[in-house]
């Protein structure tokens, strides 16, 4: 499979991510990707807080923010001794919450606007919704071959068994000071947010092991998105189609983190790549879907040095560190390079393989805090997987293919 990423200038989306180790949280984000006509002042990133309600949705340009990411693997050895207590929370959520679910019927030309806080239940996860949203009909059906499609391409559940990730998350932070979701438990399933950014602030999407926010312009209603930016000057931020990528990316996110910790290239990697490869399996079934894919607004973000044989295995085992948060996308294209390479070179089960070492080895979060000695015991890990010549053969793979060879 090769890509054939066009170096446009059109507004396209940059997702960061930042993870958390310990009890903390871990949180993937997306940035507004710089246009060259526009402000890059949307460099920001949102943090979620996966344990309290204290955190805030802070907006930064300088670092990305640190979360948690829940010791999945862990947790669910825990949980699966309690499985008749969970099962009995999971079920009850239904008679503890405090909104409608509404459904959808299916035709992306339909819409349901929302009134007031709402949801909807799937088999992998629970969208929760904030009024002023506009949601197209096909929204669940695309985000179920979504999430299908991202377990069958990595070969991980969405959902690990015996898992329990807690009350839903508090987002009040999103919603004025109020938690919508309180008291609910969804068990393992996926927490899926939607936020409304009405001063507006400058969020952006972002994911953690329990699950993703997302800000997306094109879910907002006409009549909200024109009380937030009645300018024409601010049209360019809103697509007339809904970037189907941007789910992916956040998703997979989620889905990885709840097998295993990651470094950042592995992490903001993974999601990249799935971040195409998932548009492209699903475009010519799923219209909506297709009409990413067409758009072909995948690029490459710049690079520092070029990749070889002999730097590979160095700059895989800096990780980006240097690079601050404003300035961040190498990891993203190494990463998405790399995880091609691996999975045209050791097959379907690439990312298992890797994620179920990392996990055996219970290595830490590598992604908020540079450790060298952490980032050595990846090196080490993705050797043990895929050979000891890995980051040799993937610089020489590289130069060959002519990936990661521009400088700019
Ligand atoms: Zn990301």
């Amino acid at each position: 499979m090769k890509f054939h990423y066009l170096k446009t200038k059109k507004i396209s989306a940059l997702a960061l991510a930042t993870i958390m180790v310990g009890s903390v949280s871990l949180s993937a984000c997306s940035e507004e990707s710089k246009d060259s006509t526009k402000s890059s002042s949307e460099v920001t990133t949102t943090l979620e807080n996966a344990t309290s309600a204290t955190e805030e949705p802070s907006v930064t340009t300088t670092e990305a923010t640190a979360e948690a990411t829940t010791q999945a693997t862990t947790e669910a050895t825990t949980e699966s001794t309690t499985e008749t207590e969970t099962t009995m929370t999971v079920s009850d959520w239904h008679d503890v919450v405090q909104y409608e679910e509404i459904e959808l019927d299916g035709d992306k030309d339909h819409y349901v606007e929302t009134t007031d806080f709402c949801y909807i239940e799937s088999e992998k996860y629970v969208l929760f919704f904030e009024k002023d949203m506009k949601i197209p009909g096909d929204f669940v059906t695309n985000l179920d071959a979504i999430v299908d499609e991202i377990e069958k391409q990595l070969g991980i559940v969405a959902c690990p068994e015996g898992a329990d990730y807690g009350e839903v998350m508090n987002k009040k932070l999103y919603y004025g000071g109020y938690n919508p979701w309180e008291n609910c438990n969804i068990g393992n399933k996926i927490q899926i947010f939607f936020a409304v950014d009405r001063k507006p602030e400058g969020w952006i999407s972002c994911a953690t092991s329990e699950g993703a926010t997302f800000v997306e312009y094109e879910l907002y209603s006409d009549e909200a998105w024109n009380l937030i930016y009645p300018s024409d000057e601010d049209a360019w931020r809103r697509r007339d189609y809904i970037d189907y990528s941007i789910f992916v990316h956040e998703l997979t996110h989620s889905i990885t983190l709840r097998h295993s910790n990651l470094s950042k290239i592995l992490c903001e990697g993974i999601a990249e790549y799935m971040g195409y490869s998932v548009i492209q399996s699903l475009a010519d079934q799923y219209p909506s879907i297709g009409v990413i894919y067409e758009s072909e607004s995948y690029f490459d973000y710049s690079i520092p040095e070029a990749i070889n044989a002999d730097n590979a295995e160095r700059i895989f085992l800096e990780d980006f560190n240097q690079i601050k948060h404003a300035n961040r996308g190498a990891e993203y294209t190494v990463g998405k390079y790399f995880y091609q390479f691996l999975h045209e070179k050791y097959g379907a089960d690439f990312y298992a393989d890797l994620s179920q070492a990392i996990s055996e080895k219970n290595l830490q979060d590598a992604y908020q805090e540079y450790d060298e000695n952490l980032e050595k015991q990846y090196v080490s890990v993705c050797k043990e997987v895929f050979g000891e010549n890995v980051f040799t053969e993937f610089g020489n793979w590289c130069v060959e293919n002519n990936f990661l060879q521009e400088v700019y």
